[in-house]
């Protein structure tokens, strides 16, 4: 049966690109943005290995076809076929036979969680590796073993791609993904995911702001984006890295370096706002890529809104990070609180009160029938005065939401039908 609610879109679209070996170049993350291609147009960008991109370098491509270790009677008890968390990320080719006490030193599990398979990569140091299950590791008899990574480390380029809904000013709003781990579902299917259901849902709108999804490798991939992009930050107004969107776990706000950033102040609004468990937490230099976009040459105001934040869940970087542990449910929430965050920043204006010497009448112009359909009437009147008591030129509506202590789009509503009497101009 075809997929019918978003929540089953997205999660549709995590199962299909959860095999692929992703890294940070290579087919993996080519045939990934092939797929986000089917969903939305995305301009594709391929950069040549050696290229300087800020204070990086854009490494060698990786590609490969197949690994695995096999023991005496040729039976593969380590296969990359079946799952591309097996072999370590950016392994160097090898073909070779020995015996298990030479290989232990290439094999990585994780002991805590002995039937998990961890995800392990090795991009700057050239090396190769398996991932397996200490379950299986403590299962092997001593012995030879043929270990082979058929792999190429080559010149080629690094991929990445953009989308962008047109808003009606040039000025932009980025929302970045990355796109360079293999087999995990919510680190960071779950974000691409629901980044893919948010352009679908916000082209539909027909924005005040432009809106540039930026599908990249972490790190290389933002940092060349920066350095592709010079000309343009200036025209960033705001941003937000998306990652681990679909766990169970209640959403996580994490401020941009500014802390003040409109972002910041729209997330916070629309998350105390709607009642649901949150959690807000103050910039660090470290976690997805808001540390790129926020260094303090390009200080944009970018946050990153997840579920259970990076490292913060015991399946973070393993086997258990598969299609099952992310829900419709929780991308479904993951995109709402998305959807209502970018609502306030398109909507977010300064107004001037035309009419500021005492109170004018609502009742003459026809404002108070207005309310008479709304359940929220009470609310809306409160937002009118309010509205009309702080458009001074000073506070925008967002200010008048958070001072109000009102739901930003009541405010934003009962700013329109000001202007709409004529006693409000933006
Ligand atoms: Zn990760």
């Amino acid at each position: 049966m075809a997929p019918v609610t978003p929540g089953e879109e997205m999660h549709a679209l995590v199962e299909r690109l959860y095999p692929l070996c992703r890294s940070i170049t290579g087919d993996g993350l080519r045939a990934t943005l092939e797929i986000i291609g089917e969903h939305l147009p995305l301009e594709v960008h391929e950069v040549p290995t050696g290229t300087p991109v800020l204070d990086w370098t854009i490494p060698q491509e990786w590609n490969i076809r197949d690994a695995y270790v096999a023991d005496a009677s040729g039976r593969r008890v380590v296969d990359f076929a079946a799952s591309s968390l097996h072999v370590l990320g950016y392994s160097v080719p090898v073909a070779a036979t020995m015996p298990l006490s030479e290989l232990r030193p290439h094999l990585h599990t994780l002991p805590e969680h002995p039937s998990w398979v961890p995800y392990r990569t090795s991009y700057y140091t050239p090396t190769w590796g398996f991932c397996l299950a200490q379950e299986t590791l403590d299962a092997l008899p001593e012995g030879e073993y043929e270990v082979r990574v058929d792999s190429t480390l080559e010149d080629g380029h690094l991929t990445y791609a953009e989308h962008v809904v047109p808003g009606r000013v040039e000025e932009e709003v980025i929302v970045s993904c990355h796109v360079c781990h293999p087999s995990l579902a919510n680190d960071n299917l779950a974000g691409v995911a629901v980044a893919v259901q948010l352009a679908r849902a916000l082209a539909a709108e027909r924005p005040y702001y432009t809106y540039r999804f930026v599908f990249a490798p972490g790190t290389i991939g933002a940092i060349t984006w920066l350095a592709r992009n010079a000309e343009r930050i200036d025209r960033v107004r705001h941003g937000l890295v998306l990652a681990c969107a679909g766990d169970p776990g209640q959403l996580t706000y994490k401020r941009s370096r500014r802390g003040d950033a409109g972002i910041d102040r729209a997330l916070r609004h629309v998350l105390l706002a709607s009642g649901r468990p949150h959690r807000i937490t103050e910039f660090t230099p470290y976690g997805y890529d808001e540390r790129q976009y926020c260094s303090p040459g390009f200080d944009l105001g970018v946050g990153s809104l997840s579920r259970t934040p990076y490292a913060g869940y015991p399946e973070y970087h393993t086997s258990a990070d598969n299609p099952g542990f992310v829900s419709p449910e929780a991308m479904e929430d993951t995109l709402a609180v998305c959807r209502e965050a970018f609502a306030v920043l398109d909507r977010d204006r300064i107004y001037l009160n035309l009419s500021p010497y005492g109170e004018p009448q609502l009742g003459r112009r026809g404002l108070y029938d207005s309310l008479g359909g709304r359940s929220d009437a009470k609310e809306a009147q409160m937002a009118m005065l309010w509205v009309l008591s702080l458009s001074d030129g000073e506070h925008s509506l967002l200010d008048v939401a958070e001072r109000a202590g009102l739901p930003f789009g009541t405010v934003a509503d009962a700013a329109e039908a000001l202007c709409d009497a004529g006693l409000l101009k933006a």
